[in-house]
């Protein structure tokens, strides 16, 4: 089985057609949550996620768009964002996040445990070092964690020790993973981020997806969000 886990796909729609086209036929997508805040495209965000018939489950911002979180949680850029999100957003994807939001906040699947932010704090908490990671395995007991939200590929294990080497890592312990971020990436890398799962192989692989970043760019100045989300983009910051 080979699964493609993306996460914080922050409303990019260049980026997020990258991604769909690079991962090709797949057994399954997992979506980890962010589908939209930031970028200029929400509805055709959440229409693809849902056409890819992937397991999703609501992040911070598609909590904030739905009026399910304090805006005042958020830095004001993202809740500039967030505010002209659910302004535009269309009904019926209003009515899917609503949905994702009365389910659990954090699925097991097989061998895996799927959080947007952490096993322990599974809408908030940044695990964006090897601490917060060691912290986080008694939190889950599945063999594997999967989590988005600090917009930073990553892997761990129960020591905090970094797996990754050369994009990819084993697979053959306990691991806490991170797919990075499809549509705002933070790792100084602008390509678009996500991991794909080998199950037999017990193989895991990151990839990195070049994407129209001067589309997504200008899509967000058309809309009039703030400057800073639109130049970010080109950085990976
Ligand atoms: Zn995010």
């Amino acid at each position: 089985m080979r699964i493609a886990v993306i996460s914080d796909i922050h409303g990019n729609l260049p980026a997020l057609e990258a991604v769909i086209a690079d991962a090709g036929t797949v057994d399954a997508w997992w979506c980890l949550g962010d589908l939209l805040g930031y970028g200029a495209d929400p509805n055709d965000c959440v229409r693809r996620v849902r056409e890819l018939g992937a397991v999703v489950l609501a992040g911070n911002h598609d909590l904030g768009a739905i009026g399910m979180e304090d805006l005042r949680r958020f830095n004001d850029a993202a809740a500039r964002c967030l505010r002209w999100t659910a302004r535009v957003l269309e009904p019926e994807h209003r009515e899917y996040l609503l949905d994702l939001a009365e389910r659990p906040i954090r699925l097991e699947r097989q061998h895996y445990t799927l959080v947007h932010a952490s096993p322990r704090d599974p809408v908030w908490e940044y695990v964006d070092t090897p601490r917060r990671a060691r912290a986080n395995f008694a939190h889950f007991s599945s063999q594997y964690c999967l989590l988005g939200h600090t917009h930073v590929p990553a892997a761990y294990d129960e020591r905090g020790q970094d797996l990754m080497a050369d994009g990819s890592a084993p697979a053959d312990r306990r691991t806490l993973g991170n797919p990075g971020a499809v549509g705002q990436p933070r790792d100084g890398n602008w390509r678009a981020s996500y991991l794909l799962i080998d199950e037999e192989a017990k193989h895991w692989e990151w990839r990195r997806v070049a994407y129209d970043v001067a589309e997504a760019t200008a899509r967000i100045r058309q809309a009039g969000l703030p400057e800073i989300e639109a130049a970010r983009l080109s950085f990976g910051r």
